[in-house]
């Protein structure tokens, strides 16, 4: 049976899942969302002989169900192939009785990649199911970790453009550096003088504006997008949750049934819905614990019903959660809403009017799968050095920010199993690592990575050793109001 989408923001959308993927957003502004949450239609008996390609087969083809079997393959063949530095694609790693889910084993060692190594070949797939014949141009606004992994997913992959914006100074030095010297004849990317959120309303409303659309159209090209709302991200992320599950099983790690949190470090909100998803589809996932680092408004969002933006947006270690505008909420107050798409748009327009909106008490209950905490700087760095002074484990910024938090979460709560999503290596964000180690005194990042690799004792992964030599191929800057002249520019209209 064909599973179609329809708009968070109107009931009256009705597309398939390639044409979902092909779009990215809803013609309403709203996100995509499947008709229905399917259920997994094979048992966790049988997914824990499973490898990566075949879990994410079967999972992925109940909600892709316009893609022919075939097709599917094929786009996981290519996505998950030796460009993971590991045969598991997404190892688990134990320490105590907390699991971290090793979801940075890709191109540019963050959980991106597991996403993006398969969105570009969804997206000819799409294309070419559809009859479109313009050159596919995605626009993505990125905090650091989206864009490489889009730009390494999408380079030289033919029938696409890929603009990549992103905040001049609101990056690592290792994630401005990979994008700087990305290759292909098909990429670009800008630096914007704003944050996170300018980027990201700015790429918003270039999709929404349809004089530059119609534009584009008639020069042969058309915008799609690569970022979280895309469902072909949110899809691929459903798959290693219910992989990691089966995985737990096989290895006895814990009973048929048996339920285990799991803790997600968050910013757009997209990996965390994916749980949310796997869930829904049946894996026994007991809280989803929603992991903060100072910009806190989801912790504060789960703690009173209010999502505010308007609040001082703070720089931290942990960037790539820098995000005061989690647009994949959206789908879950869609969901709580009672998937009801006119009260999901006035709250969204409350959003863009006041950056403020409260739901009701009705919604709020709906939330009861949820946990939420935070982690300032220092409780960061605390989780980083206690993590490695008990286990010898080091892990980078963001999964700290969610060890900080499980622990939190497990002493309220009498919690034991836990799982973490561990989203980056510690190579990338190479300088707070070691700061929090008592060992980042070096401006030299070189010396900062060997000193990386002697103290964990894992090697230096092939990603960061390309970057190393590269050539800046990219140094194109903008303010954050000349985006749209700055993708004319680039495309040449
Ligand atoms: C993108 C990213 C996150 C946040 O994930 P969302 O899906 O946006 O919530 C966390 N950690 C790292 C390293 C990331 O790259």
């Amino acid at each position: 049976m064909n599973l179609h989408y329809t708009s968070t923001r109107s009931s009256d959308v009705k597309v398939t899942a390639s044409q979902a993927i092909l779009a990215g957003l809803a013609p309403d502004g709203g996100l995509f969302v499947p008709e229905r949450i399917p259920s997994l239609d094979i048992s966790l008996e049988r997914l824990k002989e499973m490898s990566y390609q075949d879990t994410a087969y079967v999972v992925m083809r109940q909600f892709l169900s316009d893609f022919t079997e075939e097709e599917l393959k094929d786009c996981i063949e290519k996505a998950y192939d030796c460009k993971f530095d590991s045969e598991e694609i997404a190892p688990l790693v134990r320490l105590g009785d907390t699991y971290y889910l090793e979801l940075f084993h890709g191109a540019t060692i963050a959980f991106k990649d597991m996403a993006l190594s398969i969105l570009p070949h969804l997206l000819t797939v799409s294309a070419k199911k559809n009859h479109v014949e313009k050159e596919i141009v995605i626009l993505t606004a990125t905090s650091g970790d989206t864009g490489k992994a889009a730009m390494a997913g999408f380079a030289d992959v033919k029938g696409t453009r890929i603009i990549v914006f992103y905040p001049k100074n609101g990056v690592s030095k290792v994630q401005e550096l990979q994008m700087v010297t990305q290759k292909g004849s098909n990429v670009d990317v800008v630096a914007i003088h704003g944050n996170f959120d300018d980027a990201q309303s700015g790429v918003k409303a270039m999709f929404e504006d349809k004089k530059l659309n119609g534009e584009l159209a008639s020069e042969g090209y058309q915008f799609s997008s690569a970022n979280s709302i895309n469902i072909g991200r949110l899809v691929p992320q459903i798959v290693y949750y219910v992989y990691a599950y089966a995985k737990l099983l096989k290895y006895g790690e814990i009973e048929a049934g048996e339920k285990i949190h799991v803790v997600v470090p968050t910013g757009n909100f997209g990996n965390i819905l994916a749980a949310y998803y796997a869930k829904q589809m049946g894996v026994p996932i007991g809280k989803l614990v929603c992991a903060s680092n100072r910009n806190k408004v989801l912790y504060d969002f789960f703690e009173t019903g209010i999502y505010d933006k308007n609040r001082e947006f703070v720089l931290t270690s942990s960037p790539s959660m820098d995000i005061l505008i989690s647009s994949n909420l959206e789908r879950l107050i869609y969901i709580i809403a009672g998937e009801d798409a006119e009260k999901t748009k006035e709250l969204m327009k409350e959003l863009k009017a006041g950056g403020k909106y409260e739901i009701t008490p009705d919604m709020r209950e709906k939330l009861a799968d949820f946990a939420a905490g935070y982690a300032d700087e220092k409780q960061t760095a605390g989780s980083i050095r206690k993590n490695y002074e008990e286990t010898g484990y080091v892990m980078d910024t963001h999964t700290a920010v969610a060890s900080h938090v499980c622990d939190g979460f497990k002493e309220a709560n009498g919690a034991s199993k836990c799982m973490i999503a561990s989203t980056a290596s510690p190579y990338k964000f190479v300088q707070s690592v070691m700061g929090a180690l008592g060992k980042g005194e070096s401006d030299d990042e070189l010396k900062l990575l060997t000193g990386l690799e002697s103290i964990s004792g894992v090697p230096m992964p092939q990603a960061v050793k390309d970057i190393l030599n590269a050539k800046v191929l990219h140094r194109t800057e903008c303010d954050a109001d000349k985006m749209e002249e700055t993708v004319k520019a680039i495309l040449k209209i």
